[in-house]
C-alpha cells in the first residue's frame, strides 16, 4: 500500500524518465511530491476572441494550431518556435524563445488555451512565451486555474498532475494533519488533505487561495514556532556577565575624530546593558550603509577586552574581514588590545600587540593565543568556526552582514570553548545594512532585540542619483574622467563576471560583463586611466591586492561584479556606475549606492538602464533603505531577502511573508500554542517538522 513515505518510482506512472526528472526537483517520496507546489496559477478563465486582444496585456485565447515549428535565429542564436492558433473570429502567432520542449508537446490540430502577452511585432501581433494547456473538446468552462510547477524540469503541469490525482486518491483519509486541530479550527483552515486537493487541483480561484492560506499559515507557523522555542532554550543558558567600563567607553569616544551619533550612542548603551547579563544577548543591529555600525562593534568588544573576556567578529568576506581589522587596529590602538585576523584560504595571519604593532604570526601561534584567552579580539570569516579555532573566553560574537540567523555560528563557536564547567555561551551581535522589513524581521528574528541606527553621521552630502539611457553613454564617461582628474576615483559596476555557455535566459539583453567591459574600457575609453577589475571568481589573494589597489589609489576606476555590494570602504570614490541596473534589487542597489559618498566630496550614482523601471524610480527619489525594502518586498517578494532562503518556503507562498497580518496571527497562534505545549508532548508530527528546521540551519 502506498504511504507518505513511499519512494517516487513505486507510484503509478513513474518511469525512468520522470523519475530522472523528479530526482532533479529533489522528489524522492510520495510525499515530497504532494507537497511540491505549483508556482503560481495560470488563469484560463477569461477567454477572449483573438480579434480583441490588447497590445501588451495578457491575454488568455483558446483555439486549434494550425502549423508549428521552430527556427533558429541566425543573429541571437537562439530557438524560436512559433504556432499558429484560430478561433472563430481571428488567427494569432504564438512565439516561444528557447523553449525547444514546446514543440513536442503541442501539435498541429491541437486544441490549446494561451495566456501571454500581446505584443505588437514587425509582421503584426503576437503572443509571447505564453503559457499553455491543451484540452479535448471544444466546450470551455469557467474556473480554468491551471497550477504551473516549477519552470525548468520539462515535466508539463499535466503529467504531475496525472500523477497527483491517483495518489491522492488512493492515501484518502490516511494523510497526517500536520497543523494541530485546534488551530484549524480556530483559524478557520481547510484541513490538509483538503487543502493538497486544492492546490493541485483548484475547483476555484477561491478555493485555491483557501489552500495557499492553510498552507502560508502552516510555513509561518513552524517558524515561529522553531523560534520561539530557540529563544526559550537559549533562555536557559548562561553567558558571561560583561560590566560595563564606563571610563574607557567614554575615552573611546572622546579619542575617535568624529561624535558619535545619538543613534549610535543608543544602540551602543542597548548592547553594553545586554552583555553585562548573565542572559545570552541576541541582539540584531540594523542601520543603512554608512551609518557606523563598525565602531559600535568596536566599543563592545573593546568592554569584553577589559573585563577580560574575548570577542570574535565574522565577516562575510576576506576582504571586509580585513578591513575590520585594519579599521578595529586604527580605532583601538591605543588601548593595548590584542587583535587578530584570521581569514580562509589565505595564509596571512596578524597579531597585534601594543601600539601600532601589527606582526604576523603562524597560524599555531595564533590559535595558541585564542585558546589561552591572550587574543582579546579576534577577526575573520567563515574560518573561524572551524573545530580548530577554540577559544578559551569567548563571551562576545559579532556577525556582519551574515544574512543569517546566527544560532549556527553561536553554537558552533560556544562548543569550541575551553571544557572547564558548563561552558557559558557568547552574547550574540548581528549586524546588517540590509534594512529588513519588519514583517521579516518578525518572522526570521522572531524574538531577536531589534536596535535601529537610524541616522548619518552629521556632514554627509547626499548621494546625487540618476537613470541614464544608455545614449548618453558617452557623456558619462566623460563625467567619469572629469571627476577623476580631480582627484576622485569609480566604481563600476556589471550583473556578470563572463558571457555564460547556454545563453538561454539572457540573449535579449546585452549583460555586461566584468571581463568584456573592463578589457573595452581599458582600451577604448580610458586609456589613460588605471582600471582594477574584481569578481567573485578571483583568488582571495588576487581579490585583495585589486581592493588594496583602489584603496590607495594605485588605480582610478573599478570595475566589478556584486561582491562590492557589501561594506567595502573608500572614501575617495564618488561615482558608481551601474551596468544594467534594472537586473538588481533595489536593497541591493541601495548597497551599491553606499558604497560612494563616505568621504567629504559630492557624489554620484548613475544607472544605466534601458528599461527604467518602478524600482529605478524609487531609488532615485528615496535614501532611506528601510523605506526601499519595504517597497522591493512589495516590488519583487522576500525570495532576495536576508535569511529567508533557509526556511526552504515553497515560491508560492512566499507572499504570505508580505502578509504583516498573517505574520502577526500566526507568531499569537504559535507563542499561545507552545504556552499550552512546551514539550509538545503529544505532536511528534511537529517535533520533527522543528528538527528538521534546526539540522537545516546547522548545516549551513
Ligand atoms: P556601516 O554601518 O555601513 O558598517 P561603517 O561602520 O563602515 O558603516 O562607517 C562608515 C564610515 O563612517 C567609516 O569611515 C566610519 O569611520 C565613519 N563614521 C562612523 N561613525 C561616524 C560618525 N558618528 N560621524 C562621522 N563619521 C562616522
Ligand atoms: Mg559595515
Amino acid at each position: 500500500m502506498i504511504n507518505l513515505q513511499t519512494p517516487i518510482e513505486q507510484a503509478p506512472g513513474v518511469g525512468p524518465s520522470v523519475l530522472k526528472k523528479f530526482k532533479r526537483l529533489k522528489i524522492k517520496t510520495v510525499r515530497d511530491l504532494l507537497f511540491h507546489f505549483p508556482y503560481k496559477y495560470d488563469d484560463f478563465s477569461n477567454i477572449i476572441a483573438i480579434e480583441k486582444l490588447k497590445i501588451n496585456e495578457i491575454c488568455t485565447i483558446s483555439g486549434k494550431v494550425l502549423g508549428i515549428e521552430t527556427s533558429r535565429s541566425w543573429k541571437k542564436n537562439i530557438y524560436i518556435t512559433e504556432a499558429l492558433v484560430e478561433d472563430k473570429t481571428s488567427a494569432v502567432k504564438a512565439v516561444w524563445f528557447n523553449q525547444l520542449h514546446i514543440q513536442k508537446i503541442i501539435k498541429k490540430g491541437d486544441l490549446v488555451f494561451l495566456s501571454g502577452k500581446a505584443v505588437a511585432g514587425k509582421n503584426g501581433v503576437y503572443l509571447s512565451n505564453p503559457s499553455f494547456e491543451k484540452f479535448k473538446s471544444e466546450p470551455i468552462h469557467t474556473g480554468r486555474l491551471i497550477p504551473s510547477y516549477s519552470k525548468t524540469e520539462g515535466l508539463s503541469s499535466k503529467w504531475i498532475r496525472r500523477i497527483l490525482a491517483p495518489l491522492l486518491k488512493d492515501l484518502h483519509g490516511r494523510i497526517p494533519e500536520t497543523l494541530p486541530q485546534e488551530i484549524i479550527q480556530s483559524q478557520n483552515l481547510l484541513p490538509v488533505e483538503q487543502a493538497l486537493w486544492q492546490i493541485h487541483f483548484p475547483s476555484s480561484k477561491e478555493k485555491a487561495s483557501e489552500a495557499k492560506k492553510r498552507f502560508s499559515f502552516e510555513e509561518i507557523f513552524f517558524i515561529q514556532l522553531f523560534v520561539l522555542r530557540e529563544r526559550n532554550l537559549l533562555s536557559k543558558e548562561k553567558s558571561a556577565s560583561v560590566p560595563v567600563n564606563l571610563g574607557v567607553i567614554k575615552r573611546l569616544a572622546d579619542s575617535l575624530p568624529f561624535k558619535l551619533t545619538d543613534a549610535q550612542r543608543k544602540s551602543a548603551w542597548r548592547i553594553l546593558n545586554d552583555t553585562e547579563k548573565e542572559r545570552p544577548m541576541n541582539r540584531l543591529l540594523e542601520g543603512d550603509v554608512g551609518s557606523g555600525k563598525t565602531i559600535v562593534a568596536a566599543m563592545a568588544c573593546l568592554n569584553t577586552a577589559k573585563a577580560g573576556y574575548q570577542s570574535a567578529l565574522m565577516a562575510p568576506t576576506e576582504i571586509l574581514a580585513k578591513q575590520h581589522f585594519q579599521e578595529i587596529s586604527k580605532t583601538l590602538q591605543d588601548f593595548r588590545v590584542n587583535i587578530g585576523l584570521l581569514t580562509g584560504k589565505q595564509d596571512q595571519f596578524r597579531s597585534k600587540k601594543l601600539k601600532n604593532q601589527v606582526i604576523e604570526i603562524s597560524r599555531k601561534k595564533l590559535l595558541e593565543k585564542t585558546l589561552s584567552g591572550e587574543m582579546d579580539i579576534l577577526i575573520g570569516t567563515h574560518a573561524l568556526i572551524q573545530d580548530k579555532v577554540k577559544f578559551g573566553k569567548l563571551a562576545l560574537v559579532v556577525l556582519d552582514e551574515q544574512h543569517r540567523f546566527g544560532v549556527a555560528q553561536r553554537s558552533k563557536l560556544v562548543s569550541s570553548g575551553a571544557k572547564k564547567e558548563k561552558p557559558l555561551i557568547p552574547h550574540l551581535l548581528s549586524m546588517t545594512a540590509t534594512p529588513i522589513p519588519r514583517t521579516l524581521a518578525l518572522t526570521i528574528y522572531g524574538d531577536l532585540d531589534l536596535s535601529i541606527i537610524d541616522e548619518l553621521p552629521k556632514g554627509r552630502k547626499k548621494i546625487l542619483t540618476k537613470i541614464i539611457n544608455p545614449l548618453e553613454r558617452e557623456k558619462t564617461y566623460d563625467f567619469v574622467a572629469e571627476e577623476i582628474k580631480k582627484g576622485r576615483q569609480a566604481f563600476i559596476i556589471c550583473p556578470r563576471i563572463e558571457k555564460k555557455e547556454d545563453g538561454i535566459k539572457n540573449t535579449w539583453s546585452e549583460t555586461k560583463t566584468v571581463k568584456e567591459e573592463s578589457e573595452k574600457l581599458k582600451k577604448e575609453i580610458f586609456p589613460d586611466l588605471k582600471i582594477g577589475t574584481l569578481h567573485g571568481k578571483m583568488p582571495p589573494k588576487e581579490k585583495e591586492k585589486v581592493m588594496n589597489d583602489f584603496r590607495n589609489k594605485k588605480t582610478d576606476i573599478l570595475v566589478s561584479t556584486s561582491v562590492v555590494e557589501v561594506g567595502i570602504d573608500v572614501p575617495n570614490a564618488t561615482v558608481m556606475l551601474i551596468e544594467g541596473a534594472e537586473r538588481f534589487g533595489l536593497a541591493q542597489l541601495h548597497q551599491f549606492r553606499g558604497r560612494v559618498g563616505r568621504g567629504e566630496y559630492q557624489s554620484y550614482c548613475l544607472l544605466f538602464s534601458d528599461k527604467p523601471k518602478e524600482r529605478l524610480l524609487a531609488l532615485v527619489k528615496s535614501e532611506d533603505g528601510f523605506s526601499l525594502a519595504e517597497k522591493d518586498l512589495r516590488l519583487r517578494g522576500p525570495g532576495d531577502f536576508a535569511g529567508t532562503k533557509q526556511w526552504g518556503i515553497p515560491d508560492l507562498l512566499m507572499d504570505a511573508l508580505k502578509d504583516m497580518g498573517l505574520v502577526e496571527k500566526t507568531r499569537e497562534t504559535a507563542k499561545e500554542f507552545l504556552q499550552k505545549n512546551p514539550h509538545l508532548k503529544n505532536y511528534l508530527e511537529i517535533q520533527k517538522r522543528l528538527s528538521e528546521f534546526r539540522e537545516r540551519i546547522h548545516l549551513e
